[in-house]
């Protein structure tokens, strides 16, 4: 856009903040950024921030320590249970162990499933006339 100096109308260079000749302030240009527009979207103000302090991350050698013990089938979810339910005063602990007993809890719940769903399928085939037909072919 074009600005005139207020003072001697002089046309100013666009980056201008100062006329060139006489020295006036020039007008202030009007950027697209100073346009109104959509606003910066707010992920939590300082305060949330203060409020909960951030657990002091582990480091990665006991991350992946805790990880393998975890992944001992029984003895990792009694560990995952006793600390996820405040067997540790490490908070990044803690977490990793409440995310541990989900993990193994959806698992089973799959596994539970599936044995469920075999059983039911195994159970139909066992007992349906078909399985009988095809099971006792001497005694036709
Ligand atoms: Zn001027």
């Amino acid at each position: 856009m074009l600005r005139y100096c207020k003072n001697c109308s002089l046309l100013l260079p666009h980056d201008a903040d100062r006329c060139p000749q006489c020295g006036a302030p020039a007008p202030l240009a009007v950027r697209p950024a100073a346009q109104p527009g959509p606003a910066a979207p707010l992920y939590g103000t300082p305060d949330d921030r203060e409020a909960e302090p951030m657990a002091e991350a582990m480091s990665q050698g006991a991350t992946t320590g805790t990880m393998i013990l975890f992944a001992i089938p029984v003895v990792g979810f009694i560990l995952a249970l006793v600390w996820s339910f405040g067997g540790t005063h490490n908070e990044a602990r803690k977490r990793l162990a409440r995310a541990q007993v989900v993990r193994t809890l959806v698992v089973a719940a799959a596994a539970a499933l599936l044995v469920l769903v075999a059983a039911l399928v195994f159970s139909a085939v066992v007992h349906s006339q078909l399985a009988y037909y095809y099971a006792t072919p001497y005694y036709r």
